[in-house]
């Protein structure tokens, strides 16, 4: 079968630590093109652009990773499915509910496959974490993601102006890990965002959960502000008394205490593996329900302004 022809439009952090390297190395992709407003080049890329509109007007590519920040996506999503092409979205997929049903409406329309991704899904801790919880009842819920701005999001201003999700950048990572391996729906009962003092979007969170049956202990703790060590943990208990332990990530997967899953991230090869099924087949695939608990903490949290945070 043919390779499928894609273009990268926004070559920033993401998508040249993750997408180039690992679309090069996927033998059923070819990285036919690439559009940095900025405009950058890569090596054995031949066709470059600074205008993404330049790019999609291409008759032979067929699908384009749109790794922008998550505020221009939606409209560039539509201009791409409107030119016949398929269409990977980094997380999250849009910066509304709105959009992504807009983006999903377009893609029907079309005909074409409309695929967002959530990368922390792709760790095996995570499936397997999904598995061992099918039919239980959670007791406890502990999600724990701080990490520091400074080291991996250095300069980025999307982050912090409205619509750019500050610290629900990584936290959504961990509320698409949650949505993926519940065995109930979990709904947000009470957040409190803390907001910096010269931004829009929160630093830190603290989220309350709660499902059918009450609120129990769950809960969830983003901070963007942490030195040291760097924590991306979900810590779950069952009513049947059973522990599990998901740390750096995903990557890890303890069950009472013993270790299950240790793996090397392989994340953004899961999906490209993934895409490249959905093409072949035809089909889409949008889950929307991490960026539903983003945008439900936004609607019920309570706002806390705290000290100025310099990017
Ligand atoms: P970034 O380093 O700021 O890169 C975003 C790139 O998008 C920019 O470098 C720019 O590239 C392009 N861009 C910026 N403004 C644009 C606009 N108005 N219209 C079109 N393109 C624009 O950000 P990033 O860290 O790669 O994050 C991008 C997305 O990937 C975010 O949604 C983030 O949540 C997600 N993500 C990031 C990470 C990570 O570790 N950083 C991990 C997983 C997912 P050009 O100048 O080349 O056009």
């Amino acid at each position: 079968m043919a390779k499928h022809r894609i273009g990268i439009i926004g070559l920033g952090k993401i998508a040249l630590d993750q997408h180039v390297p690992v679309i090069q190395a996927n033998a059923n992709f070819e990285l036919f093109a690439v559009s940095s407003q900025r405009g950058i080049q890569l090596d054995g890329v031949s066709h470059s652009f600074k205008d993404h509109g330049e790019m999609l007007a291409m008759a032979d590519l067929d699908a384009v990773a749109i790794c922008t920040p998550p505020q221009v996506r939606h409209a560039i999503a539509l201009e791409a499915l409107k030119a016949g092409k398929h269409v990977l979205l980094e997380k999250p997929p849009a910066a509304t509910l709105t959009e992504v049903a807009d983006m999903k409406r377009v893609a029907e329309e079309t005909g074409r496959v409309l695929y967002a991704t959530w990368h922390s899904r792709h760790n095996r801790g995570v499936e397997e974490a999904r598995k061992a919880l099918a039919g239980e009842r959670v007791r406890r819920l502990l999600i724990t993601w701080k990490e520091d701005a400074h080291r991996w999001h250095p300069g980025q201003s999307w982050l912090w102006e409205a619509g750019g999700f500050g610290v629900f950048d990584p936290g959504i990572n961990a509320l698409s890990i949650l949505t993926a391996i519940m065995p109930e729906t979990v709904v947000v009962r009470r957040a409190e965002l803390m907001v910096p003092s010269n931004k829009q979007a929160p630093v830190a969170a603290d989220i309350t959960f709660a499902t059918a049956r009450g609120e129990g202990d769950l809960r969830a703790e983003f901070d963007f502000r942490q030195t040291g060590p760097q924590t991306w943990d979900i810590e779950i208990e069952t009513e049947a008394g059973r522990r599990l332990h998901l740390t750096e990530g995903g990557t890890k997967l303890a069950i009472d205490g013993k270790p299950v899953v240790s793996e090397a991230s392989e994340e953004y090869q899961g999906i490209y593996e993934l895409f490249d099924r959905l093409l072949t087949e035809g089909r889409s695939d949008v889950d929307d329900s991490p960026l539903r608990l983003v945008a439900d903490a936004f609607l019920v949290g309570r706002r806390t302004l705290v000290e100025e945070f310099h990017e």
